[in-house]
């Protein structure tokens, strides 16, 4: 059985973004990049299902600039055996990723398709259920345990004030939770044998896929400042500051 695994190159999480001056997004020139996290617990558990020798074989793909490359190559470091860079310097949309997915599905017919919950650039959560709908496959979203066996994928899911299990058969969409797994630590000598394996870099129109956005970001703000904290003398002022000024009791 084959897995896809999707991987988005983004802002490294520990980066604070700055707004551009014209509002239009974020500043991300000469900024870290790395794999989205959730993308980096997808591509852990696929190698995991390859290690138990339920895959077969893992393939990262990433939608994007030319430096998503590296992306692969770390997908790659973590274990994947080969990668699709999907190349276009075009803004991608959740659904012109799904549509993009949708087409190395049918190209590469994977048991499974392991995404990221979300990406946390844009924490839009909307490509794997775009995608599950475009393919039409079951979907198991959130997940944070699954266990393939006898063609069918058993998941856990983390839902308010409990856990779901549900079963899907496969092919299917499965998306991760942080809590699926502790994704390994990349080595030197894995970072050294990723270089050699496979990467093919495909265009958008070469799988037919029209990229065109369909939504337009009207402007894009920071948050707003914090205030300088005070101190209270005692509790009775606390209360009626948290009373009368807060608002919150
Ligand atoms: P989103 O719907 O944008 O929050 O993204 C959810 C998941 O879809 C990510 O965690 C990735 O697994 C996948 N994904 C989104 N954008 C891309 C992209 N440009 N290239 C590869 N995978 C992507």
């Amino acid at each position: 059985m084959k897995v896809l695994v999707p991987v988005k190159r983004v802002v490294d999480y520990n980066v604070k973004v700055r707004v551009k001056s014209d509002q239009s997004g974020v500043d991300i020139a000469n900024v870290k990049m790395s794999m989205n996290p959730f993308d980096e617990i997808a591509v852990e558990e696929a190698v995991r299902l390859k290690e138990k020798g339920v895959a077969t074989e893992v393939i990262a793909v990433s939608c994007g600039v030319a430096q998503c490359q590296e992306t692969l190559r770390t997908a790659m470091a973590i274990g994947a055996d080969r990668a699709i860079l999907v190349q276009t310097d075009e803004e991608l949309q959740p659904l012109a990723v799904a549509k993009i997915l949708k087409a190395l599905v049918d190209k590469e017919q994977p048991g499974l398709v392991i995404l990221g919950k979300q990406a946390i650039d844009d924490d839009c959560n909307q490509t794997g259920q775009m995608l599950a709908a475009l393919a039409d496959l079951p979907q198991a979203t959130f997940a944070s345990k699954v266990e393939v066996a006898d063609g069918k994928a058993k998941v856990t899911r983390e839902v308010d004030g409990g856990l779901e299990t549900l079963e899907v058969t496969l092919p299917a969409v499965i998306t991760t939770d942080l809590r699926l797994n502790e994704p390994r630590y990349v080595t030197l000598p894995n970072i050294m044998k990723a270089k050699k394996k496979q990467l093919d870099t495909v265009k958008p129109e070469d799988l037919g896929v029209d990229v065109k956005p369909r939504l337009k970001t009207l402007k894009v703000t920071e948050p707003p400042k914090r205030g300088a904290g005070v101190k209270v003398p005692d509790v009775a002022t606390l209360v009626q500051k948290l009373k009368t000024e807060a608002k919150v009791i």
